[in-house]
């Protein structure tokens, strides 16, 4: 690091927030789509660290009160006076992330910047010099989990695994290097898995069955979420998410993790199996298990009949486990709301759009989309303030999730979704007589309604975050917006190590033989709402 010059031959300078990182101009991988990504994860540090700050002088300065003075100079020649926080970047690649932090988040003590990968390393370690930010970033090369297991005993306050694909080998050693109320922000990009593509797959990666739902942006949240709880609860920790967001390919969770057998209790409260129709595709949650005060007891299900009651025709799809908790802190989302106000972030506007969103987004897990829901039924969709308001009208509460753009999320029973549906279909009248006689269609719509519905427009309708018109839903900005290729740590893709062999589990091969078909899967996933005859009838609903 005695070395100041850093060599820019051949290379590319490219900006983002207060960083610069050259690349190879041969071969530059940069994918701008992370850029959301990496100023969310600047955000949330952000107010992170100022916590962490605040609560560790406050600690200090009740010690220095009570303790002798010789004692106080000790513990001022302790770094940990400095009330930074060390951060770990397991997977760094090019260090953009990492110079990010250092350059961008306030009280940071130390970030490791790792990567396995030679090449890699060298890059960051000349990404370091010239942003200038040796003293806060050190370069590690080394395998991430050694890194993690090695630092159990000196924890990092927030550790951060944004893998290309599957983050599962990483859980183990990140929810044990991760400090007593340390932050944990882990991304997933293998959504064709975590979608219901292959849920066996699925189960042997993240421990749960995935489903094909409309809301399976939501239900791939829910199964990380799930996966990092269970891993957590062996060493007798538990987690609290902070905000747990679905956007473009990928979806990244922040959570925080505390130690405490006794919480870790409440796990099988938190998550729970998902029933899902195979026909009329309602859905029923089924916790693994329920606690009242301070015990705990044991559910009993299933809680489903073995045919669908609202569709009387079809048997069930059983997924999970998945976490049921709250996927957000609103607290800690409203800060973050009101923080970002100060910051120049590239994708502010956008950030502000979704966090808004997920301020409002009801607590219950799931939901369903409107076109989907009419679709069964084979009927005209009502525009969502109209839905809404039937919701509302009957006395329940509506959302939207920040994952898709049609979305109701509501407290209502499903047997008040269905009459709703069928005071729509009895204004606009679906074809009958074109309806299999097995169908979910017929099914619902000749079943009785139980609740008189009204479509008349009701005041909470159109949320807040559409009255003030913020970018909520970004569509996707060009034709081919994705993952993109994979990392190979953007330097020279003939020889480095590929992320891919890194974070993938080699053993399954047919798996990635199956890969080339995945990208497009992925595509089709992120893409699924937005297809061009398909916007247009989305943008009539909203
Ligand atoms: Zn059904």
């Amino acid at each position: 690091m005695e070395n100041t010059e850093v060599d820019k031959t051949n290379c590319k300078i490219i900006k983002e927030g207060q960083a610069e990182i050259l690349v190879l101009e041969k071969n530059v991988f940069y994918n701008p789509v992370q850029e959301f990504n990496r100023d969310l994860s600047v955000a949330v540090l952000n107010l992170f660290a100022k916590e962490k700050h605040q609560e560790l002088t406050d600690k200090e300065n009740k010690k220095s009160s009570t303790i002798e003075k010789d004692e106080k100079e000790n513990l001022q020649e302790q770094p940990e006076s400095q009330n930074g926080i060390r951060i770990l970047e397991a997977l760094s690649a090019t260090g953009l992330r990492s110079i990010r932090y250092a350059k961008e988040v306030p009280h940071v003590k130390q970030i490791i910047a790792n990567d396995i990968s030679e090449k890699a390393v060298e890059s960051i370690k000349k990404n370091i010099l010239h942003n200038k930010v040796e003293n806060l970033i050190t370069p590690s090369h080394e395998d991430a989990t050694m890194v993690m297991y090695e630092s159990r005993k000196n924890r990092f306050d927030a550790v951060d695994l944004d893998p290309y694909g599957c983050p599962s080998i990483f859980l183990d050693g990140a929810v044990q290097s991760v400090s007593n109320g340390g932050l944990l922000l882990v991304t997933a990009t293998d959504m064709a898995v975590l979608a219901g593509n292959s849920p066996e797959t699925c189960y042997v990666k993240y421990g749960a069955v995935s489903l094909k739902s409309k809301c399976c942006h939501e239900m791939a949240l829910r199964i990380l979420l799930q996966h990092i709880s269970s891993h957590a609860g062996r060493y007798g920790r538990y987690i609290v998410p902070q905000l747990s967001i679905s956007v473009d390919f990928y979806i990244r969770v922040f959570v925080r993790v505390y130690s405490g057998q006794i919480k870790c209790k409440n796990n099988t409260s938190n998550l729970g199996m998902i029933y899902q129709c195979k026909g009329c595709e309602s859905m029923t949650t089924q916790p693994l298990g329920i606690k009242k005060g301070n015990a705990y007891r044991l559910p009993t299900g299933p809680p489903v009949d073995q045919i669908c009651k609202y569709c009387k025709n079809h048997k069930h799809h059983i997924g999970g486990p998945i976490w049921l908790g709250q996927l957000h802190d609103k607290l800690f989302v409203q800060s973050l709301v009101d923080s970002i106000d100060d910051m120049k972030l590239g994708t502010q506007k956008r950030l502000e759009g979704v966090l808004n969103v997920v301020l409002e987004e009801l607590d219950t897990p799931l939901y369903y989309a409107l076109d989907r829901v009419m679709s069964i039924v084979r009927c005209d969709t009502p525009a969502m303030v109209k839905f809404r308001s039937a919701l509302l009208n009957a006395g329940y509460q509506v959302s939207y999730s920040h994952a898709n753009k049609i979305s109701i999320k509501t407290d209502a029973p499903n047997d008040i979704i269905w009459d709703i549906v069928r005071a729509w279909e009895k204004l606009h009248p679906a074809k009958r007589d074109r309806l299999e006689k097995t169908s979910a269609a017929l099914g619902i719509l000749e079943t009785e309604s139980t609740k008189e519905i009204s479509f008349d427009l009701h005041p909470l309708a159109n949320p807040e975050s559409r009255k003030m018109h913020l970018s909520r839903f970004q569509l996707n900005p060009t034709a081919n917006w994705g993952p993109g290729a994979r990392s190979t740590t953007m330097i020279d893709s003939n020889t480095v190590l590929s992320k891919t062999k890194k974070n993938q589990n080699k053993n399954f091969n047919k798996r990635e033989r199956n890969n080339s078909n995945e990208k497009q899967e992925i595509e089709n996933i992120s893409t699924d709402d937005f297809q061009p005859s398909k916007k247009e009838k989305i943008d009539n609903i909203i």
